[in-house]
């Protein structure tokens, strides 16, 4: 017997928030259907929420962060990326504050932003 699950869930493309459902079937999921009840969209979703999910399984996507050293990219752990890039920010920033910008994207909400801004 096929088990097919509908999950909700929100969809993480914007600050929009819509309520979606990820259709789920063996432990995967296979496509997204209307969360008709939703109070932000009521079961309406763009193209992103609709087919966005596809990332999802495919064998190209990347799983861990990548490290680039002398032109060639190698697996790292979390802790150790993060830590790079935490110490390349502070370099630069003690450097001079004004080189450290930040990129916000529509799916950060007001509280992240303002954190960032700080
Ligand atoms: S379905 Fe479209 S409008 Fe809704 S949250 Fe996703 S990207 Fe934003």
């Amino acid at each position: 017997m096929v088990e097919i699950k509908y999950v909700p869930s929100i969809c993480p493309y914007c600050g929009t928030g819509c309520g979606i459902n990820f259709v789920v079937k063996d432990g995967k999921i296979i496509g997204v259907e209307p969360y008709k009840r939703h109070p932000v969209n009521e079961g309406k979703v763009c193209p992103k929420g609709n087919f966005g999910y596809q990332f999802i399984n495919r064998e190209d996507r990347l799983t861990t962060p990548l490290i680039k050293e002398n032109g060639e990219f190698r697996e790292a752990s979390w802790d150790e990326a993060l830590d790079l890039v935490a110490n390349k920010l502070k370099e630069v920033s003690d450097e001079d504050p004004n080189k450290v910008g930040f990129y916000a994207c529509a799916r950060s909400p007001n509280e992240n932003i303002y954190i960032t801004q700080k």
